[in-house]
């Protein structure tokens, strides 16, 4: 069985539109694969008839941005929750708000160096109604032909420490995962140990996310470093978290290939028994 938990569309910064994601899984022959759009559930009726026709399973989530804490932005993936809960609406849509603000004035600093417009960007980088995030605007750096393509346009242009960076207004991670938990979802730090330099968010925030329900860890990423890893594997079994592996896939946004990280179907399983927001579609096959 071939699992992947972690993969955008057109909704946020992916490339392709959630059915052709479906599509693209089941091309690389895997079984399960779950749509986790940044900060938004409006690709799941799409991904969800795309898989059902493609004969895959599909399980709906979101990946959460949170506020930036030492220097590291945290991610929050959520599966199963309920897309309607007020509360976690809310403050989705607050820092999708936040974030439209932010890019356009990025784009603005950007523009007095760079040939590219704000109303560019949004007409000819950005999905109708998508998240909005910097690669987009690195999309437009490389159709003025700045950079060759996303990753330079990070490494060079974008990074946080850049003079055009901008933050924007996210949720505390505990209070991300609190709110997950309401809407019913199965909150699970995305790629931890995510960084350039390697480092881990302190253990007082990883203690907060756990205090306020983390249900698991991704383990398996191609941005988790090994020694990052095996402390990851001894917090969750310490806490009795799950552990996920997972592609991040990005389309051609970025080098990650479905499937190339897998989650094991007893904490598929772990992550179906737990979720209650949402349903999962599960062809027979793999009906439980
Ligand atoms: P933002 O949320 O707007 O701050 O931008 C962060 C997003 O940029 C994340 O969702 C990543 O998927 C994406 N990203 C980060 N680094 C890179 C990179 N080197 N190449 C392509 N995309 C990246
Ligand atoms: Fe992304
Ligand atoms: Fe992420
Ligand atoms: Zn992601």
């Amino acid at each position: 069985m071939m699992i992947d938990l972690h993969t955008h569309s057109t909704v946020s910064d992916g490339t392709e539109p959630p059915a052709a994601v479906m599509r693209a899984a089941a091309a690389a022959g895997l079984d399960v694969v779950a749509l986790t759009d940044h900060d938004s559930t409006a690709g799941w009726e799409a991904a969800h008839d795309a898989a059902a026709e493609a004969g895959i399973g599909f399980v709906p989530g979101m990946e959460v941005t949170c506020r930036t804490v030492e220097g590291i932005s945290v991610h929050l993936l959520s599966y199963l929750h309920d897309p309607a809960h007020p509360g976690l609406l809310a403050e989705i849509d607050k820092a999708r708000d936040a974030r439209m603000t932010r890019a356009e004035r990025m784009v603005e600093l950007l523009a007095e160096d760079f040939p590219i417009t704000w109303s560019e960007v949004t007409t000819n980088h950005l999905g109708h109604g998508a998240t909005i995030g910097r690669p987009h605007i690195a999309d437009a750096l490389v159709a003025a032909g700045v950079v060759a393509d996303r990753s330079e346009a990070f490494a060079q242009i974008l990074t946080a420490h850049s003079r055009y960076y901008v933050p924007h207004y996210a949720p505390d991670p505990a209070t991300a995962v609190a709110l997950v938990r309401e809407a019913g979802g199965v909150p699970v730090f995305a790629h931890p140990v995510a960084s350039s330099r390697g480092r881990i968010v302190g253990d007082v925030v990883f203690a907060q996310m756990i205090e306020a329900g983390l249900a698991g860890v991704e383990i398996d990423h191609r941005d988790n470093p090994e020694s990052g890893r095996q402390k990851l594997r001894r917090i969750a079994a310490r806490h009795d978290l799950l552990v996920t592996g997972s592609s991040d896939y990005h389309g051609t946004g970025k080098p990650n290939r479905l499937g190339e990280n897998t989650t094991d179907p007893e904490m598929l399983d772990r992550i179906l028994a737990l979720g209650s927001g949402a349903k999962p579609y599960l062809p027979g096959r793999l009906a439980r």
